[in-house]
């Protein structure tokens, strides 16, 4: 979803930024390390976004404020669909044979019917008796409806044919028989979710509206898309989604093309995503997780076109097939609609060909040892990874084995209090843990864990330390009190199902897919009250160490299906990687005679002339619309009053939340000193993970869990339009149930006042990790430290948000790790003078958000929490007049792959905001940026972003094999837009996606967050309609005149890019020392 994320970052002044925030929080919420298993590829990029990513350290919390949707995966995620997000009186739909009778006449069996209390919800599992597909119907009240299709598709190699399949169906199909039916719903529709996973044994293909014809519309798109693609018979889209050589002439080199092809040797790029793979391969060597789904890029050239039609004649069809069906929407009609896809088909074998056999148990611990790319150059002593992963069972476990196994991940591991957790990192073996815990997303469980940043001597030692923490909590139990943290957090999280910006009802497709797609029974993984409460009776009875001891006895320590991996850096493999596949080409070029040369050169030609051609009008009219008539006129409204308290101003909004206080309280930034920025994300974690003068971290970890659904602290930075000075703030975000408010704000205040910065070594751990994290966020998102440089060249805000979560970050994080060492004390007080310049009444703003009742009886809590706040003399603002020197930058990486961008202001050049940018912005993502960086450039992605509060318009590409082309792509936007010609459906369409972007679902506790950021940016509720009228009624001569806007882009625009040595050297010597050269790793 990411490219339409980053689309939507610039589609709306405030909302948009809100969004990503948002987001972002979600996010963090798996404060534990994140899982090695990529457990599935997307189509559209991961969920990572510029802003969100810089702005916002959202991985400071403490404990997690509610498990994400992939967390205690199959129980604790997400879920029940109404309970936050609409008042719970309606009844759900009834129960009555009419619905049999229909579903009887249209084909279907109805196997089994449940009323689901969880999520109040009526789910029927049907039959479609010709074919055997099997249909879950889930009916309730929830607006936001879901649909999906997966089909099981294990692979039995790693050429990638269920990853290039995934993207390829999705370019034309009998019905919409256009280049990419799935561009042009992203341009025009009002989704809340559109995507496509490749998991290691099964494809899903997801969507989902709040608005029923655009849901439908959506839907039909989707299933003529897997049951009848065009891409079964044409070459072309094979060789663009997969991999093709390339050769503009015959007297050039070779290379191969190709978007997945280019997204995996980005994939490959990444430590991280190395270490897991070779884990999940050598833990099921028997079975199909022992190859890549995804595709390895050394193998994805060795599959031919007839491989991949006879993978998608085998697997994609209906026999194979599971659709979900979630919301408030007619059921009839989701029958109707299928079985007019469904007949078609006749029932065939694949159902038996999918099934995934069980890995059975090794008889002995397996260790592996691989190298990964490390940087040329750079200090390798303590780049070693070590991991140690188990295969729990071969046979299914029990429900309440499941439901106990995860409350155990999330008791060693969930919180920085954790012991598990805690002790990996308190060792100072590594810098940072990896591996994900227990993952139960495939048919096996899995359980995993160790430290990066690790010296080759220690290697051992960091074995030793997991085997013996685990036997000492085997032996020694848990504490009550983190069990009771954990209890809540867990029940909290429930009961908030809180989904952030994923659909309710697709997080519950994906936990009942956790069964269903093994046959087993679709309804059980949504019903988790009764084996949460027998577990909870369990732990009350006989005591947690009797519950947990013998799990981790029997799965863990007893349990010889273990796998060690270690990873050893190589600065020379990157280069060699190169070479291996320079010579692949240079043999496949020396094999070919010059007829042969001269029809590839041609082919390419072809090729790229069919991606550069637009699809013609009438084509594109088949993708079923809304029109302008269906759209709102009127921004979604969010209430809000804005009173004062003790002297603090408050705003207020009521929102059903059934029952859950939301607040932020937020301290303006502008009197820091500027030299204590980039100490401010270290300020914010020691907040809640240092611990105060009366309890250790541990303990105020674990009264925030036992008491709140999390608290976090993070600083957040934007520009303000129309201002020089930046909107800086850091923003103490937390939630409770109403019951808890006091216990809320004293806790706020609490970590605010009382905590004492003096931990020398925690402090030295935070350094730590934080570094690990940017290293690791410069391979795997270079983009966005690309536009975190560009902005910071650009204008204050940005030069802000850089120190605090940039490459200068970085830089500050590798000497702090030494002056820890030397100078303590002055790191010590000068965390103790951020707090004093910050804690200020005046400089205080409060948030909050439930509903009425709710906000009144917090009210009296907040305003002791405001009393207790220091009074101060106004304080001067420090002016932070500082910018990176505009020149063009490269910052140099180990990676395969390319981040390429380039920038500038354009309000300098005299733009006024109109709504009609944000239109433009998306439209030209989609269009050009979409044909040229990605489809014939082969990027994974390309995208524009415009900043509305900053006024910088910047283009950034994502895993791009290219460099200079690029920049040429980029520039090429200006004459793009002069030249463009549009009929009225198109624009139209490019309208309403906009729309669909500004108006994206949200939560309660969103909405109140969007409009404290709008409230932090001044964008007022005028300012809203206004935008809102002029996006209504773009015309094309406004597209005409962007062009003369983002003319300054191509005359003056700077370029930083985020690339491979090899790429720079060549650039460098192509164009006269175009960049400075940066080595970064
Ligand atoms: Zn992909």
């Amino acid at each position: 979803m990411e490219r339409a994320v980053l689309v939507r970052s610039l589609s709306c002044s405030s909302a948009s930024v809100n969004r990503l925030f948002f987001r972002s929080y979600h996010r963090l919420s798996r404060s534990t390390p994140s899982s090695p298993f990529p457990p599935h590829h997307k189509r559209l990029l991961p969920n990572v976004s510029r802003r969100s990513a810089l702005r916002h350290h959202w991985r400071r919390i403490s404990p997690s404020p509610s498990p994400s949707p992939f967390y205690l995966k199959r129980y604790f995620s997400s879920l029940s669909p109404r309970a936050v997000s609409t008042p719970s009186h309606a009844s759900p739909p009834e129960i009555g044979g009419s619905q049999d009778e229909v579903a009887e006449k249209l084909g279907f069996a109805k196997i089994s019917e449940q009323m689901i209390e969880e999520c109040k919800s009526k789910a029927v599992l049907y039959k479609h008796k010709k074919t055997g597909a099997e249909v879950m119907s889930v009916s309730n009240d929830d607006e936001n409806k879901v649909f999906g299709i997966v089909f099981r598709t294990p692979p039995k190699d790693s050429m990638g044919i269920p990853h290039i399949l995934e993207h390829s169906v999705l370019c034309g199909s009998r019905k919409y028989p256009l280049k990419e039916p799935f561009v042009e719903l992203l341009k025009g529709s009002l989704h809340t979710f559109l995507n496509a996973f490749t998991y290691p044994d099964r494809t899903c293909y997801p969507v989902a509206s709040t608005n029923t014809k655009d849901f439908y519309n959506l839907v039909d798109v989707y299933l003529d898309a897997v049951l009848f693609p065009k891409c079964v018979e044409d070459l072309q889209t094979f060789q663009q989604e997969g991999w093709h050589y390339e050769l503009d002439n015959p007297s050039e080199d070779i290379s191969f093309k190709g978007v997945v092809f280019n997204e995996m040797k980005g994939v490959y790029s990444q430590p991280d995503n190395i270490l897991g793979r070779m884990a999940q391969q050598a833990m099921f060597p028997d079975n199909t997780y022992g190859v890549d789904s995804g595709g390895d890029p050394r193998v994805i050239p060795q599959l031919t076109f007839e491989e991949f039609k006879d993978f998608h004649r085998k697997y994609y069809h209906p026999s194979n097939a599971r659709i979900w069906f979630y919301g408030d929407d007619d059921p009839n009609e989701r029958l109707r609609i299928l079985s007019e896809y469904l007949d078609s088909f006749d029932a065939n074998l694949a159902s038996e060909a999918s099934k995934v056999e069980s890995q059975k148990l090794f008889s002995e611990p397996v260790r592996i040892v691989e190298k990964y790319p490390a940087g040329e150059g750079s200090d390798l002593k303590k780049k070693h990874m070590v991991c140690l992963n188990w295969l729990l069972s071969d046979k299914p476990l029990g429900l309440e084995t499941e439901l106990a196994l995860g409350f155990l991940d999330h008791l060693m591991l969930g919180t920085p209090a954790a012991p598990l957790r805690r002790i990996l990192l308190e060792s100072g073996l590594g810098d940072a843990i990896v591996g994900g815990g227990v993952e139960d997303e495939l048919l096996q469980p899995q359980f995993s864990i160790g430290l990066k940043g690790v010296s080759e001597e220690d290697i051992q030692k960091v074995e030793e330390l997991v085997m013996n923490t685990l036997k000492k909590l085997a032996d020694e139990g848990f504490d009550p009190e983190a069990v009771e943290a954990s209890m809540n957090t867990i029940e909290f999280s429930l009961r908030e199902n809180n989904t952030g910006s994923f659909p309710r009802g697709l997080s519950l497709m994906l936990r009942s897919l956790g069964k269903w797609i093994y046959d087993m029974d679709p309804f059980e993984p949504l019903k988790y009250e009764k084996p949460l409460q027998s577990l909870k009776a369990k732990l009350a009875e006989v005591g947690s160490k009797a519950v947990f001891s013998p799990l981790i006895e029997k799965f863990i320590l007893n349990n010889p299906h273990r796998v060690t991996v270690e990873m050893q850096p190589d600065p020379e493999k990157a280069s060699r990687d190169e070479a291996a596949e320079r010579e692949i080409l240079e043999k496949v070029k020396a094999s070919m005679t010059e007829e042969d040369l001269a029809e590839l050169a041609r082919a390419t030609h072809e090729l790229r002339l069919k991606q550069e051609t637009p699809d013609p009008p009438e084509v594109l009219r088949s993708v079923p619309c809304l029109s302008l008539h269906d759209i709102p006129k009127k921004p979604i409204h969010v209430p809000t009053e804005i009173g004062e308290i003790g002297g603090v101003k408050v705003l207020q909004h009521d929102l059903f939340t059934n029952d859950v206080l939301y607040t932020e309280v937020v301290f303006n930034m502008s009197s820091l000193k500027q030299e204590l920025l980039p100490l401010v994300p270290l300020f914010c974690q020691s907040l809640l993970e240092m611990g105060t003068k009366d309890m250790d971290f541990v303990q105020l970890n674990q009264l925030i869990g036992r008491k709140t659904g999390g608290i976090s602290v993070y600083p957040l930075t934007s520009s303000k339009r129309g201002s020089e000075d930046p909107c800086s703030h850091i923003i103490v975000r937390g939630k409770a149930m109403a019951g808890r408010a006091e216990d809320l704000f004293n806790l706020v205040n609490c970590i605010l006042q009382d905590v004492q910065f003096t931990d020398q070594q925690r402090f030295k751990q935070f350094v730590c990790q934080s570094k690990a994290r940017m290293e690791n966020r410069l391979r795997g998102s270079g983009h966005g430290i690309a536009a975190a440089r560009m902005d910071a060249k650009l204008n204050v805000a940005g030069w802000v948000a850089e120190q605090m979560g940039g490459i200068s970050y970085l830089e500050f994080l590798r000497t702090l790790e030494e002056k820890v060492d030397q100078d303590w004390n002055g790191i010590s007080s000068s965390l103790e003078e951020i707090r004093i310049s910050l804690l200020s009444r005046q400089d205080c703003l409060v948030n909050m958000t439930g509903d009425g009742k709710i906000l009144t009886n917090s009210e009296k809590f907040l305003s002791k929490f405001v009393d207790l706040l220091p009074v101060k003399q106004p304080s001067k603002t420090n002016s932070w007049d500082a910018r990176l020197s505009p020149v063009n930058e490269a910052i140099v990486v180990p990676t395969q792959v390319n981040y390429v961008g380039k920038a500038a202001n354009i309000y300098e050049t005299g733009y006024q905001l109109s709504g009609s940018a944000y239109v433009i912005s998306k439209y030209i993502g989609n269009t050009w940026l979409w044909d040229r960086v990605r489809v014939s450039g082969g990027a994974y992605g390309g995208f524009c972003d415009f900043d509305t509060h900053s006024g910088v318009f910047s283009y950034l590409s994502y895993r791009d094999p290219n460099l200079l082309k690029t920049l040429g792509v980029y520039d090429g936007t200006v004459d793009f837009l002069r030249e463009l010609e549009m009929d009225d459906d198109t624009l139209t369409k490019a309208i309403i996606g906009t729309i669909g972007d500004v108006d994206s679902y949200q939560l309660p506790d969103a909405k109140g967050y969007s409009s404290l950021l709008r409230y932090l940016l001044g964008v007022t509720e005028e300012e809203r309609q206004q935008r809102r009228e002029e996006i209504l009624s773009t015309s094309l001569k406004d597209f005409k005149d962007f062009a003369d806007a983002i003319e300054a882009v191509k005359e003056k625009g700077v370029v930083v890019a985020v690339a491979s040595p090899d790429d720079v050297a060549a650039a460098n010597e192509e164009r006269n020392n175009f960049f400075e050269v940066k080595k970064a790793l």
